[in-house]
């Protein structure tokens, strides 16, 4: 293919693709293949077997979730690996939380469960999730900022390993529960180191002036309160810096104001464990350079040996909180492609003088299925998935049907030029925060969700259908159950 100049309206990080058909192996999930025909493959790793994208759209409709099961089993244990790793070459141990708000289903609480991780809820309805997946309460841990007493009641009563406490009102809530219940409950202290983690605003929960979390500076008074209370545990600090993070500065500057919090409140008596949070940034598209989740641990721990030596104290047992570094490249989501429209861009021209044109590709989901494009600004990568194309690449913008114009999937890639209706499209990593934030918006039926393995598909949260978004409607049950007359 001839080399190209970029769109001027196109962002400076978009390279155009060297080959449109590449499949890149850092953001896509490792068992998805060209097949010899170039169609998009989940592989069962003998040559041309598995199954394609026209036969999972076929066997499941479109728009449609794939996960490859293997390719989380994969990620998962591997982060687990890394983060006891870096633990245990500063002489601690590590426990990792699946951060289940990424992608919550039971059968991924089972699959968490087979790997020996721990799952965080930050609800009644995850915490019911997580529970019915079959884990063990003790691996659970719940999170919010403002649980509900009912929720605070089936957290102790199921016995929850730990309830993060976000405000001084919490502790009575807690305590006041355990109690009841003749129980003692594990808290930890969810505080706000101030420090802002370098990524989009809106992911950052680490500020000042933000809803997570107590102050630095309430901490002491605080812990006492929890220490003072019998039907509390004090098992140590929380932080969580913020989302898609991948420079280790954030968690370290962090860390450090957390641990010298922990040094102080050690006075007081013993802390088993700190949390550092979650938030280990992936690649979206391949112009991403996400490190590797082992890099940015072992800088995290190497730092924490270090402030814990100068303050000369014992590292605590660690606890992290990954969500989407072991999902998100593990899903992908299958579009049909609906109409297509070549948009002239009057106010910029092109290499030759022409008006640069973008290619509107709508597809059969949109921002009910992926919502981050429009909530976070989020960038996405897309390619032709039911076969290959030697056309020129054209700068396109994949949309969805709603009646928005922030209606976006992918705000900026470039697709084969003589992309066409009836074409399946597949977008990277969409495994975290997509099924997880999808609505009904415009009546729309949330996709069914697919695990495939071992090149087979099988089913694991089924698709709405109109019937379910009649269930809820009033009028319409009761009219459906009223008894027909008859009109003469
Ligand atoms: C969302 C969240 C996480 C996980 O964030 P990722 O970016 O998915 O890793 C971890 N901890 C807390 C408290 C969270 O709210």
């Amino acid at each position: 293919m001839a080399l190209h100049t970029p769109e001027p309206v196109a962002p400076e990080w978009l390279a155009v693709p060297k080959d449109l058909n590449a499949i890149d192996a850092r953001v896509w999930p490792h068992n998805l293949r060209r097949d010899s025909n170039g169609e998009l493959t989940f592989t069962n790793g003998v040559i041309d077997g598995g199954i394609t994208v026209d036969e999972l759209a076929n066997q499941f409709g479109t728009p449609l979730y794939v996960i490859d099961e293997d390719d989380f089993r994969a990620r998962a244990a591997g982060i687990k690996k890394a983060l006891e790793e870096a633990a245990a070459r500063i002489g601690t141990t590590a426990k990792v939380y699946y951060a289940s708000k990424a992608f919550l289903c039971t059968e991924i609480v089972h699959w968490v469960d087979e790997l020996g991780l721990s799952i965080d809820v930050a609800s009644g309805g995850e915490l019911a999730a997580a529970l019915a997946g079959g884990i063990n309460p003790a691996r659970i841990g719940l999170h919010g900022n403002n649980k509900s007493l009912a929720e605070i009641g089936r957290a102790v009563s199921v016995g929850v390993g730990a309830i993060v406490v976000d405000s001084e009102i919490e502790i009575e809530r807690i305590a006041s529960a355990a109690q009841a219940q003749e129980k003692v409950q594990p808290v930890r202290l969810r505080v706000n180191t101030g420090v802002h983690a370098n990524t989009h605003d809106f992911l950052a929960t680490a500020r000042e002036d933000q809803k997570f979390g107590v102050p630095l500076a309430d901490v002491p008074a605080l812990v006492a309160k929890i220490r003072s209370d019998r039907h509390l545990k004090f098992l140590g600090l929380h932080q969580h810096v913020g989302s898609q993070i991948y420079s280790p500065e954030g968690f370290i500057e962090s860390s450090r104001r957390l641990i010298a919090m922990h040094a102080e409140l050690l006075a007081g008596g013993e802390i088993p464990e700190l949390n550092i949070g979650g938030g280990f940034g992936i690649n979206y598209k391949p112009a991403d350079n996400a490190p590797e989740v082992s890099k940015v641990a072992f800088a995290i721990t190497d730092a924490v040996a270090a402030e814990c030596q100068r303050l000369g104290i014992k590292v605590p047992a660690l606890a992290f909180e990954p969500g989407r570094a072991l999902v998100g490249n593990s899903g992908i989501t299958l579009y049909n492609v609906g109409t297509i429209k070549d948009v002239k861009l009057s106010d910029a021209v092109d290499a030759k003088g022409l008006p640069a044109v973008r290619k509107y590709v709508s597809v059969d989901g949109g921002m009910s299925d992926n919502a981050r494009p429009a909530l976070y600004e989020a960038e996405y990568h897309t390619v032709l998935a039911s076969r290959v194309s030697s056309a020129e690449p054209a700068l396109s913008r994949v949309v969805g049907k709603h009646c928005e114009s922030g209606d976006i999937v992918v705000r900026h890639d470039y697709l084969p030029a003589d992309v066409a209706p009836n074409d399946l499209l597949a977008v990277a990593a969409t495994g975290a925060y997509c099924y997880s934030l999808s609505s009904n918006y415009n009546w729309l039926t949330r996709p069914p969700v697919v695990a495939v393995r071992g090149g087979s598909a099988r089913l694991i949260v089924r698709g709405e259908t109109e019937a379910d978004l009649f269930a809820r409607d009033v009028r319409f049950q009761e009219s459906a159950k009223a008894p027909k007359i008859e009109k003469s």
